[in-house]
């Protein structure tokens, strides 16, 4: 793995193309390794600061780099993560399948009549003590079939009055092999699949109302990538900065790039300063939704609810919002970091051709709407 990241640092490549080759590359090849082994704890930390590193650094992980915890970033985007898998939970889901936790066996030739979890109330030992067992010429070594003749339990008639649960416990399946089975979080007991055990076992979030925002079929996924980190409000602004990310300058003396009157921030920047905000009216006046904030958190509100849908005025007012989002904090990088400025017309243009070469690509089905919308973009 080390080998192949080397190789890809030479390269420049953008934060969603890294989330893509570390989802699709970096996973695949943890996953053969540790179906054939199962990967110990340290080797496991070792290749997530490599994943890490690679994502945040392009190389090797410094300190202050990460923008958004590990833990948060390998969650599903719709619980607000980037949808890698963590190789933590997919090796502990992989022990799991390989040494029967949280899994249940359902045949009983092999099954530990005392300390397999074989029934629904868990393993029989948590229950009947081992001086019942031995009262009854039962032994550690029973077995799950040595408790029945095929036809009906032969446990004594005392456990069922003294233990009312095991009346309860239906008679095996005896035709079938043994199987493992999976409970997940709702209790439905399935086949074992990785998939599912990954899926039982991952830290789980709620789901995020801006995640058809970011994530459509139609962004544009460096713009997706920012806005994401807004969403987060986890863009690095003058306000979240701190005297030893500037060498220990004082921090207080910051102004925004754009209009250089106050420290920037996400409320300032999306779009409370001067220059975003001639920026965002220009850009949303053309979306075909009236009423739109110059609050990024009030854009939220207003489009997230109808954001999973797939017609025309959404899909422009998405990647507008995106697309503003993204051009802005790149104009305010270029002014702090390169000394480049371009003035407002200039960026409202670059905004207006990226979107529109977009819709170029997107498809819609016919109608008026769709039909005004292509005259408005001139497409
Ligand atoms: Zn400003």
């Amino acid at each position: 793995m080390k080998v192949k990241i080397e190789d890809w640092k030479n390269k420049y490549l953008s934060f969603a193309g890294r989330v893509q080759l570390i989802t699709y590359v970096l996973a695949s090849m943890q996953v053969y390794w540790s179906s054939v082994f199962i990967l110990p704890d340290k080797v496991i930390k070792d290749m997530e600061k490599i994943m890490r590193g690679f994502f945040w650094c392009q190389g090797d992980m410094k300190k202050g780099k990460a923008k958004v915890k590990w833990a948060d970033v390998c969650i599903p985007k719709e619980e607000g993560g980037l949808g890698i898998k963590s190789l933590k939970s997919r090796n502990v889901a992989l022990m799991a399948s390989m040494f029967g936790i949280l899994s249940l066996i359902s045949k009983h030739y092999g099954t530990s009549a005392w300390y397999d979890s074989w029934n629904d109330f868990g393993p029989l030992a948590a229950t009947i003590s081992h001086r019942e067992m031995h009262r009854h010429s039962f032994t550690e070594a029973t077995r799950v079939c040595d408790l029945h003749n095929q036809h009906n339990w032969l446990w004594p008639v005392n456990w069922i009055l003294n233990y009312p649960m095991m009346a309860a416990i239906p008679f095996p399946d005896v035709t079938n092999e043994d199987k493992v089975y999976w409970r997940n979080f709702d209790g439905f007991l399935g086949q074992f699949s990785s998939k599912i055990a990954w899926d039982t076992l991952r830290p789980h979030a709620s789901v995020v109302v801006w995640y058809h925002m970011v994530w459509f079929s139609s962004s544009i996924p460096h713009h997706a990538f920012i806005l994401w980190l807004l969403m987060k409000e986890k863009l690095k602004t003058q306000d979240k900065m701190r005297p030893w990310d500037l060498g220990n300058a004082n921090t207080s003396n910051l102004v925004c790039s754009l209009c250089n009157l106050q420290q920037d921030s996400h409320d300032h920047l999306f779009f409370q300063c001067g220059y975003s905000k001639l920026v965002w009216h220009k850009m949303k006046s053309h979306i075909p939704i009236p009423g739109i904030s110059d609050e990024w958190k009030e854009i939220i509100a207003k489009i997230a609810p109808i954001a999973h849908r797939k017609v025309a005025r959404i899909v422009v007012a998405k990647l507008i919002f995106s697309a503003s989002v993204y051009f802005i904090w790149l104009e305010r990088n270029a002014r702090i970091f390169k000394g480049e400025k371009r003035d407002l017309d200039k960026l409202v243009n670059i905004i207006f051709g990226t979107v529109r070469l977009k819709l170029m690509s997107v498809r819609f089905k016919n109608s008026q709407h769709v039909r005004n919308m292509k005259i408005a973009w001139q497409i």
